[in-house]
């Protein structure tokens, strides 16, 4: 046991090779991983060989240093990725961000007195423009929005918010509304069945006890055939008759007319549901409005006005980085004369507008730059999702090159693609491995016949 010991090799004499290797991870932290890593083996009592031990260790290292976030390929056809950072930004946010954030900034300052201002209020003056509504004003995101919503609105004599069992959902990363609404002290009143909602229904829950009807979009899948559900206008004269508000959660919105891309359904517009009488609605900022991880809550002055004020929204409040970035999306959106130039500005644009045969073109670009032995190519239409829990009936029309590699099982293909620099996330179909090019920036395209022709050749590290 002790001999086996001293076959061991010493965290200094390991960190050296991985220091040159790993430039950007700290040495306190490869130290770390290096020491854990010997310890596990002491612990087993099994000493392998040394270069047996300088792999495991070295593999331990890259697959820690992959867990930093990095810039990453997108080229798995689903354009708001909730794993792949959701929206990328506009050039003018990320510029902003630079500007603002390199030094100081007026965040909280008001430039005209000299004295304290208030955050946010431009891009909530804004943004109210953008919804037509009276107010409006930004939390961290859409579930901090509908909390602030019900919170808001729930009393002790008034604990209840009805909502249609049809909309009882459960959105990406364990968000369910039923949970939500419960741990802001709401006390659910499901009305109707799964697949149909009336009116009557809502009509007959409405009671003393009543704090809110709650409408939720029904955002990551698609119900057809025996279903009902009611309109926002409709449940709005309801609400207005028995003095209840009516709240809507959109989820993603879209300021941007969705019909316009090939392949896409209209999705509501916030100006579109304040319109037909819902008091208070929240979304997104990081999904289909292009811009960083945020959530609008939109409605009356006075509503908003009242959330505004309760002491949560203090918890809930967005920071520098984040409202920068929202008030150069936002702006652009007012700045746009028209649907067409957001195109050239919004990224989001510039990817769900791309014609079929654009990425045509680029595919086969690709595919002639990118040969390489062991490699086979193959361009094939394929269609590509908005995600996000975005517009799920609609399939955008697209472009994806199947990657064959000798020997090589396109799980094991896709790691490899992955394992790269920068990583490309491809998907696996079937058992073929794809790369969609939907969601590739063309800008990124020398980089993607790189990834390839490396995929063909080389042997990465884990
Ligand atoms: C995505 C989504 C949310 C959650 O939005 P976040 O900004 O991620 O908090 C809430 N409601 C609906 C309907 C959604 O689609």
């Amino acid at each position: 046991m002790r001999s086996h010991l001293r076959q061991l090799p010493s965290v200094e004499k390991v960190i050296l090779p991985l220091e040159v290797e790993f430039p950007r991870v700290p040495r306190p932290v490869l130290a770390a991983v290096i020491r854990k890593a010997l310890g596990d083996l002491r612990d087993s009592g099994q000493i392998p060989p040394l270069p047996e031990i300088l792999a495991g260790i070295r593999s331990a290292v890259h697959t820690f240093d992959q867990q930093r976030i990095q810039p990453v390929i997108n080229a798995a056809g689903v354009v708001i990725h909730t794993n792949l950072g959701r929206a990328p930004l506009a050039p003018c946010a990320l510029e902003d961000l630079q500007s603002n954030n390199s030094a100081y900034n007026s965040l909280e300052f008001d430039l005209s007195n000299g004295e304290r201002g208030s955050r946010g209020s431009y891009v909530e003056h804004n943004l109210a423009l953008l919804c037509g509504s009276d107010a409006a004003l930004v939390v961290n995101n859409c579930a901090a929005g509908l909390f602030l919503i019900l919170h808001g609105l729930i009393t002790k004599a008034r604990p209840e918010a009805i909502i249609s069992r049809g909309e009882l959902v459960q959105i990406g990363g364990g968000f369910r509304i039923p949970e939500i609404l419960e741990s802001a002290g709401a006390v659910l009143r499901e009305v109707g069945t799964t697949n149909r909602t009336t009116l009557q229904d809502y009509a007959k829950a409405v009671s003393p006890k009543t704090a809110l009807i709650l409408k939720v979009h029904r955002s990551n899948f698609i119900m057809d055939g025996f279903v009902e559900s009611v309109s926002t206008r409709e449940l709005s004269s309801l609400a207005r008759k028995h003095r209840v508000p009516l709240a809507e959660d959109l989820g993603s919105e879209a300021v941007l007319n969705t019909a316009q891309f090939a392949g896409l359904e209209h999705e509501p517009t916030p100006a579109e549901v304040l319109k037909q009488g819902a008091d208070l609605i929240c979304f997104s900022g990081d999904k289909l409005l292009g811009g960083p991880q945020a959530g609008v809550v939109a409605g009356n002055a006075r509503r908003v006005g009242t959330l505004k004020r309760n002491p949560l929204f203090r918890a809930l409040r967005c920071d520098k980085l984040v409202l920068t970035a929202l008030q150069a999306t936002v702006d652009l959106y007012l700045k746009a004369a028209s649907a067409s130039d957001l195109l050239a500005t919004l990224p989001l644009a510039r990817l769900l507008s791309a014609s079929v045969e654009g990425l045509t073109d680029r595919a086969q670009a690709i595919t002639a730059a990118a040969q390489a032995p062991d490699v086979t190519l193959q361009i094939h239409p394929a269609s590509c999702q908005v995600g996000g829990g975005t517009l799920p009936r609609s399939a955008l029309p697209s472009v994806a090159i199947q990657v064959q590699i000798s020997n090589l099982a396109p799980p094991k293909i896709a790691a490899r693609f992955r394992s790269g620099h920068p990583p490309v996330v491809g998907y696996v179909e079937r058992n073929r491995f794809y790369l969609d090019l939907r969601t590739v920036f063309p800008e990124q395209d020398r980089l993607l016949v790189e990834a390839i022709r490396q995929a063909g050749c080389s042997n990465p590290a884990s």
